[in-house]
């Protein structure tokens, strides 16, 4: 069989390439469906893009790399395109876009474009090899058993990274930039929930309580859940793309508050009350209860002194804390690392060394902050792979 465009990955990014890649498009997967991630997505209702998106929500070893994809197809671009398939969305908070209804929108959205274009869509199909001419790429195709050699001058590898293999996240894009000696940014999970060796928070497990958390001189002001196995919330979702192993991150309970002023307030107005009850007022009850040692929190607040008040705002403000580890690709939400951008045209995310070979979405060593951000890196990387391969074809 000879085509023109093969698409390795029918996710966010493989979707949006298909239907801008022009005629003669194959797209393949594993899975029994496409869009998977995309249905289940921000609880079910896709946090499609973020309006505030700009490069510097990406982590990259070339922080300029993504510049270029997001400007030629842009989060306008996308809410245009929502909006003229009458999808109903709303913003949740940050700049945040979010379908009212279903997930499955954009999925059926991304599918009509794709009809519109022409694409096949072959599910259920595995890749076996892959070879190159020079100037054609043979792949074997395995679907329902048979075995299909497809012939075709671009070759686009778009399966993600290796986040929830449960999914069917598998390291194929990987695989195939070593075959082809392309360099890869050595892949680790991120927007990950962190873990702790002992079992230190599982009293304030369901706690959740806004937070400044910090790493590698990188701040995140969000909301920190405590779990049963340690930490997660956006807040610490975010960090942990930034955190390495055996470093400590640090947490400001009190990042907005004007905590030592409210105490001393309270030790003139109610100095008998327990200086416990009025941080209670302030903080999570449960998590003033599991501090009350650590900051000897004994006494009422009539008994403190300015330095004694002063020195529980400290700790509350830099509670540094050593993480043990993440949950992996499990439970990660994004890859980080990925194909080194070096090998890859920022324009057309092309392989400089090998003609007709693509890579998009989150096999790249580009990764986005929680918040909507990677689905906007696979709808602008996929767009700017598609039109690239349409403008040869013209
Ligand atoms: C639980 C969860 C929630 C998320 N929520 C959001 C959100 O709300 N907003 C946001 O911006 N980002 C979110 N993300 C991240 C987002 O889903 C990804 O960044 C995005 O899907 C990446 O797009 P992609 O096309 O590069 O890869 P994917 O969407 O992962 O698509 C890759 C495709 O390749 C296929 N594939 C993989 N290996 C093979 C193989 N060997 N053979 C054949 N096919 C293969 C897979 O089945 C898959 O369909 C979330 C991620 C998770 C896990």
């Amino acid at each position: 069989m000879k085509i023109n465009t093969l698409i390795l990955g029918a996710g966010a990014a493989g979707m949006m390439a298909a239907a801008h890649a022009g005629p003669g498009v194959l797209i393949i997967d594993h899975a029994k469906a496409a869009g998977e991630k995309i249905r289940i997505s921000g609880g079910g209702r896709c946090n499609f893009t973020n309006t505030g998106t700009t490069p510097a929500h990406f982590l990259s070893e070339n922080p300029h790399f993504a510049k270029s994809a997001l400007s030629q197809y842009s989060q306008w671009d996308f809410i245009n395109l929502v909006t003229d398939y009458g999808i109903a969305w709303h913003e949740k908070t940050l700049g945040q876009l979010f379908c009212d209804d279903t997930a499955k929108d954009i999925i059926a959205m991304l599918q009509t474009e794709m009809n519109k274009a022409g694409t096949q869509l072959w599910l259920k199909t595995d890749v076996g090899a892959i070879r190159h001419d020079g100037t054609h790429f043979q792949v074997t195709l395995i679907r329902d058993g048979q075995r299909h050699e497809v012939t075709a001058e671009n070759l686009v590898v778009a399966t993600g990274g290796k986040s929830i293999p449960k999914m069917g996240a598998t390291g194929l894009a990987y695989q195939i930039a070593a075959q082809f000696g392309l360099k890869i940014i050595a892949p680790r999970p991120g927007l990950v929930p962190l873990t702790f060796s002992d079992d230190k928070f599982k009293p304030l497990a369901g706690v959740s309580t806004p937070t400044r958390v910090t790493a590698d001189n990188t701040s995140f002001d969000e909301a920190l859940l405590f779990t049963h196995r340690g930490l997660s919330g956006p807040a610490v979702l975010q960090i942990s793309s930034y955190w390495q192993e055996g470093e400590t991150i640090t947490v400001n309970l009190i990042p907005a508050s004007d905590l030592l002023d409210k105490l001393k307030e309270a030790r003139s107005g109610v100095g008998r009350k327990a200086l416990t009850n009025i941080l209670s007022m302030h903080l999570p009850g449960r998590l003033i209860e599991f501090l009350k040692d650590d900051l000897s929190l004994q006494g009422n607040i009539g008994d403190q002194s300015d330095a004694k008040l002063q020195a529980i705002c400290d700790a509350l403000s830099a509670w540094p804390l050593l993480p043990a580890g993440s949950e992996g690709y499990r439970t990660a939400e994004v890859t980080l690392g990925g194909i080194d951008t070096d090998e890859l045209s920022s324009k057309t995310m092309e392989a400089k060394s090998v003609p007709g070979l693509y890579f998009t979405g989150e096999a790249v060593d580009v990764t986005g902050w929680l918040g909507g951000y990677n689905f906007q890196w696979a709808w602008s990387s996929g767009w700017a792979v598609g039109t690239a391969i349409a403008a040869k074809a013209d």
